[in-house]
């Protein structure tokens, strides 16, 4: 992303969004490559401050921000605040004036494009929780807030922000959005006379399942949205804003790999269960939209897929108390023995941040590895960390 976008186009920014996988050790490394932040919540934002993440390079999105976590980014001095409702703008208006300061603000706008994706990660529709709707006209939600902002002493718009959704492979939802949103920047300048000096892309490329497949390049995201932004503001005789992209999942995926070991295995008529020391507590992705994985064999990760007897059906499970708690159904795996170790490969993004304690599973350790070296990044969990704060009354 440095050298096919940061480089390359002139007045752009990265912000990685944290929610895919965030530890104090992730803030640094991000910070040390020259990227800024993008995070959801107080949570979010205490992890970033706490490992001294610079907070100008921070944006804070969400879209229901408590007026605690509008409280904080303002008093942090977060770079962005994206607002995401109305009601937002006098909440960081009251931070800011107490600050006596200016916030830089974007808005979030919804573009109408329905993602090529699951529902559940798509984000981007006319109907959707997240972002105002994109209509320019007296008395619409983004005119109005448009309006209101550029009125403000404490607020400084600076442009909007859109998100499409997420796990996407080509660029035909970004572009369709980018191509409204610049119809929007065009509709603003003439009526509100309000110049987008910021357009924030999103995040939502793509990442792989298996080391085997060629990981999708970000420059097929970022090569055709740079050329419509310039080609597109050129034609309408609008500055080019700077351009921001917030890319999750591309930038962790295939940078994790999970290590279960295998505690058992149930071999029924054409069903074989492998069951593993973890499950939908540390990665609820395939609970929740059927994410797909490939594991292998950490004593040998080449080895050929064991078939029974001829189309048996191989699903490798979790320890938890539900049938849903599946982590790959169809697994094409070696033939396997209790107590050996598998890797699910490229799940650095949306596991461990998403992981529960469910069944009082205790969360694993995480580990950097480089060059054959390894750093322990975060504890596993101990049985103390499992009834801390439980008070037996
Ligand atoms: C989740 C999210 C992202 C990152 O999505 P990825 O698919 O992980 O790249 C970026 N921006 C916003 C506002 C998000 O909600």
């Amino acid at each position: 992303m440095r050298e096919t976008f940061l480089e390359r186009w002139k007045n752009t920014r990265v912000r990685y969004a944290s929610k895919a996988f965030l530890t104090r050790s992730m803030a640094k490394l991000i910070e040390n490559e020259g990227l800024g932040l993008d995070v959801v919540s107080l949570g979010e934002l205490y992890t970033a401050l706490s490992a001294g993440f610079p907070a100008e390079r921070i944006e804070m999105n969400g879209n229901a921000k408590s007026h605690e976590e509008i409280e904080l980014a303002v008093n942090s001095g977060v770079g962005r605040i994206i607002v995401d409702h109305p009601d937002e703008l006098k909440v960081i208006e009251k931070f800011s004036r107490e600050k006596n300061k200016k916030q830089k603000i974007l808005i979030r706008v919804a573009p109408g494009v329905d993602a090529h994706t699951h529902k559940y990660i798509s984000t981007g529709q006319t109907d959707s929780k997240f972002g105002f709707p994109f209509e320019v006209r007296d008395g619409s939600m983004l005119t109005e807030a448009i309006k209101y902002s550029m009125k403000s002493e404490y607020l400084d718009l600076k442009g909007l922000h859109f998100h499409v959704g997420s796990q996407l492979f080509d660029p035909e939802d970004h572009i369709k959005s980018l191509e409204k949103i610049i119809e929007v920047m065009k509709d603003l300048k003439t009526n509100l006379n309000f110049i987008t000096h910021e357009l924030n892309f999103g995040g939502g490329f793509g990442a792989v399942k298996n080391p085997s497949m060629p990981s999708v390049k970000s420059e097929t995201f970022t090569e055709p949205m740079m050329k419509l932004l310039h080609s597109d503001c050129e034609k309408y005789e609008l500055e080019i804003p700077r351009a921001v992209i917030e890319p999750g999942r591309w930038i962790i995926s295939e940078a994790g790999i999970t290590i279960y070991r295998v505690e058992n295995i149930k071999e029924l008529p054409k069903i074989t269960y492998i069951a593993v020391n973890g499950g939908m507590a540390d990665n609820p992705r395939f609970a929740l939209y059927q994410a797909e994985y490939d594991a292998v064999a950490v004593k040998n990760p080449d080895a050929p897929a064991y078939d029974r007897d001829g189309g048996t059906r191989v699903l490798i499970v979790g320890k938890c108390c539900e049938s849903g708690d599946i982590l790959i159904d169809n697994a094409k795996i070696m033939k396997l023995e209790a107590g050996d170790l598998i890797a699910l490969y490229n799940s650095g993004a949306y596991t461990f941040s998403m992981s529960s304690t469910y069944n009082k599973l205790q969360r694993p350790a995480v580990v950097f590895v480089e060059n054959g070296e390894s750093k322990l990044v975060v504890e596993r969990q101990s049985l103390e960390d499992i009834i801390r704060g439980d008070n037996l009354v």
